[in-house]
């Protein structure tokens, strides 16, 4: 197989590092072979996008103009949306379904920030002395790091470059080693779209090389990352070294709470959906469930069925709940968590191995599994598993539950079912996490900003402020006056 080209300032080539290779989570197949970006390439990307930013033409481009481009780039994704799912679901395994939803979801965050940027405005402070006039206004950062995780690639891409870009910005892609090839497409759409050369580069290859010697560039001024928490805490280490902002989205632990009142239908699709969606391969995926002990049986009994009738699927197959696990090695990491649950004297109420079905035995599945009898402190109740494992505890009153809810060195989301929103508010404001979902699960809006709390995140990605997180403030100060006595004697 050809290997395919890399995107380096603005060049098509090949890589020079190492052979690497896309392969579809399904079955293993290979979809494509290319060379990782070297070290070497690292460096000309960042010196082609510090170029770039530089150039008056692109610094000149007012932000009408460069919301321009990023609207032509969401009907380019638009136009190919079926292409772009399907070549999504070959690179990291994810049904149909959820890819489309990705998908779309780009080209929503590209006209969002195309919105946002057009709308930005500086300020004119309150003036505070006569004579002198205050005014505060947004300038780009330079040359900025995304490094993007492999399980909603597309998506946590435009989040990234979006902004970036829309801010004034040149953005440098390095997306995860296992899931290469959207992030170079949207490099295709942009380039399509026209935008100057060196502003965007995307080169593949791996975190420790490739990653590494692109967020230590002394010309890179700002990291965005999404990924694993111990990965996140190394790159704030190199950021916190060269004194550059980072912006970091990372692991969860979410709780999910049902209330006495709560609609125990709704809640167990909810939950159903919340856990085993992506096979639970979300940094949010809903996994620690609190359930009132006065609904206790019927939601677990509900919980179970619903799980029990997922379907899992090949991810290409309309209908498919459940596809495969992202590799091998993440299977393994899954059942290593659940005999840990077994071995900590946890009972799996559903799933907890290898699905039977032959059909299933081309690639990594694994069945969406329930376990009860664990305390909050088990180890399956506080690390992050990124599979399809649902823990669920009993409660009985709202200050414990708060507590075991809070008891988690992460904070990014959580979920309350509860018939009464008055009373899901006032337990949302006493719940350590960026996000809550009160009666739903996993919906977003590009114009919500999400990150975490505590070790699931610092800084924020979306909303108007996602905008400005790729910017600096300005502040000028102008005599309107002539003759200001600045010694004032
Ligand atoms: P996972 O692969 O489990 O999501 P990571 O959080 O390590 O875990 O990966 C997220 C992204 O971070 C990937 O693109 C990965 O290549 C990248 N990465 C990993 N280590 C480093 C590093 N030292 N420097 C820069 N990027 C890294």
């Amino acid at each position: 197989m050809e290997t395919v080209p890399i995107f380096v300032g603005g060049v098509w080539r090949e890589g020079r590092g190492p052979r690497m290779e896309s392969r579809f989570p399904a079955d293993g197949s290979l979809n494509t072979v290319m060379r990782a970006a070297s070290a070497e390439d690292v460096e000309a990307a960042v010196q082609a996008a510090e170029q770039a930013w530089r150039d008056p033409a692109w610094r000149q481009r007012l932000p009408h103009q460069r919301a321009a481009l990023l609207l032509r780039v969401s009907e380019l994704i638009d136009a190919q949306q079926e292409r772009l799912a399907q070549l999504q679901t070959r690179d990291n395994g994810k049904p149909l379904a959820e890819t489309r939803a990705l998908v779309a979801s780009a080209a929503a965050t590209a006209r969002y920030f195309a919105a946002a940027c057009e709308t930005l405005e500086g300020e004119l402070t309150t003036p505070r002395s006569p004579g002198i006039m205050t005014l505060s206004r947004y300038e780009p950062i330079g040359v900025v790091a995304a490094i993007t995780p492999w399980n909603s690639p597309v998506a946590s891409e435009m989040q990234k470059i979006a902004p970036a870009l829309a801010a004034g910005n040149a953005v440098v892609v390095k997306p995860a080693e296992a899931t290469p090839l959207l992030a170079l497409e949207l490099a295709r759409l942009f380039e399509q779209a026209g935008l100057p050369r060196g502003l965007l580069s995307v080169l593949p290859g791996k975190g420790s090389v490739t990653g590494e010697a692109l967020i230590r560039h002394p010309l890179v001024k700002k990291i965005a990352f999404t990924g694993g928490t111990e990965t996140g805490r190394h790159l704030a280490h190199v950021a916190a070294e060269k004194l550059i902002p980072a912006s970091l989205e990372l692991g969860g632990k979410s709780p999910t709470i049902v209330l006495d009142d709560a609609d125990v239908e709704v809640a167990a699709r909810g939950i159903c959906y919340g856990a085993f969606s992506s096979a639970g391969q979300a940094c949010i995926a809903g996994t620690r469930l609190f359930v009132h002990r006065t609904l206790w049986q019927p939601l677990m009994a509900r919980l179970v069925e619903l799980t029990r009738a997922l379907r899992l699927g090949h991810p290409c197959q309309p209908g498919t709940h459940v596809a495969s696990l992202i590799n091998e090695a993440q299977r393994e990491r899954v059942m290593h968590y659940v005999a840990l649950a077994r071995e900590e004297g946890g009972t799996v109420l559903c799933g907890g191995g290898v699905p039977s079905d032959p059909t299933l035995a081309c690639g990594p599945w694994f069945e969406p599994t329930i376990i009860t009898g664990l305390s909050n402190q088990a180890q399956v109740c506080q690390q992050e598993i990124f599979g399809p494992v649902l823990v669920a505890l009993p409660f009985d009153d709202e200050p414990a539950l708060i507590a075991a809810a809070n008891a988690s060195i992460y904070g990014l989301a959580a979920g309350i079912w509860s018939r009464d929103s008055a009373r899901a508010l006032r337990l949302a404001e006493q719940l350590e996490v960026g996000t809550v979902w009160i009666n739903t699960y996993k919906t977003f809006s590009v114009s919500t900003p999400f990150g975490g709390y505590k070790q699931s995140g610092l800084g924020r990605e979306k909303g108007r402020q996602g905008l400005k997180a790729w910017m600096q403030q300005k502040s000028v100060y102008l005599a309107t006056a002539p003759g200001i006595n600045h010694w004032s004697d």
